[in-house]
């Protein structure tokens, strides 16, 4: 009898986080609609990558019930697990590889990943550049940039960003489309944004993928046409 009712609450309550997930893709859809229309920007232009590194299976799920198919993982592993079984069901999935790559991994990014938005340095675009070759998979790629000059994060320094960007189209012959960056916490994000986006047109780069949970707005004001969003969309990430 207790048990039954244990479960009849868990039942209940995992209904209600996937209710609360429903209203949280209206409710994002429905700011980025906003912010692109304020900004004189189509809102199709804008594509929302729904980023469910962390997160249990019930709510990818549920993210797929809303018709979701763009998500970003920003571990290989981890995206396997999340997202080898869905492929044959979700033929429309595309997933973008949005944390640092071991040359390693290559093999596997370019296996199971649609977009890799973080090729960094030269040895990478290279291992990825030979296994797409070999797997007859051509992926399109963003350079990450290291807006804020952070030791500890990934992406390339702006001022090596040029060199990297031929190096990647002229030796290693990488479809490069767009740049990517991850602001530092305690900066302004609309400055880091802005240099972002200053770049790409100086290389005529049509994608820029920047802006997540806090932020996106601002980003698309700036002219993201990529958003990862996470704790807006799942919740709070429990602690890995
Ligand atoms: C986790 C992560 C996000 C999403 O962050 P939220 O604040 O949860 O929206 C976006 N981009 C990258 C690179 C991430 O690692």
């Amino acid at each position: 009898m207790c048990l039954l009712i244990v479960i009849g609450i868990s039942k209940c309550q995992t209904g209600r986080a996937m209710d609360a997930i429903k209203a949280n893709f209206t409710d994002i859809h429905a700011r980025i609609t906003k912010a692109a229309k304020e900004a004189g920007r189509d809102p199709a232009g804008i594509s929302l990558v729904a980023v469910s590194k962390v997160q249990p299976p019930e709510k990818l799920q549920a993210a797929l019930d809303c018709g979701q198919c763009v998500f970003g993982e920003n571990r290989v592993q981890e995206a396997q697990t999340h997202w080898e079984t869905h492929r044959a069901a979700y033929p429309d999935l595309r997933l973008h590889l949005i944390g640092p790559l071991q040359t390693n991994k290559a093999r596997d990014a370019v296996a199971l990943f649609d977009v890799i938005e973080t090729v960094d340095r030269a040895k990478l675009a290279d291992a990825l550049a030979d296994e797409m070759a070999k797997q007859g998979r051509k992926l399109p790629c963003f350079i990450q940039v290291n807006t804020g000059e952070e030791p500890q994060k990934g992406g390339i320094a702006p001022l090596e960003l040029e060199a990297l960007y031929r190096h990647c189209v002229d030796k290693a012959g990488l479809s490069i489309t767009g740049l990517m960056c991850i602001p530092p916490v305690d900066a302004p994000a609309m400055l880091h944004f802005g240099l972002l986006a200053t770049w790409a047109k100086r290389l005529g780069l049509p994608h820029l993928s920047m802006g997540m949970s806090h932020d996106f707005e601002d980003a698309i004001r700036t002219g993201a046409t990529h958003v990862r969003i996470g704790s807006a969309l799942f919740g709070e990430r429990l602690k890995t």
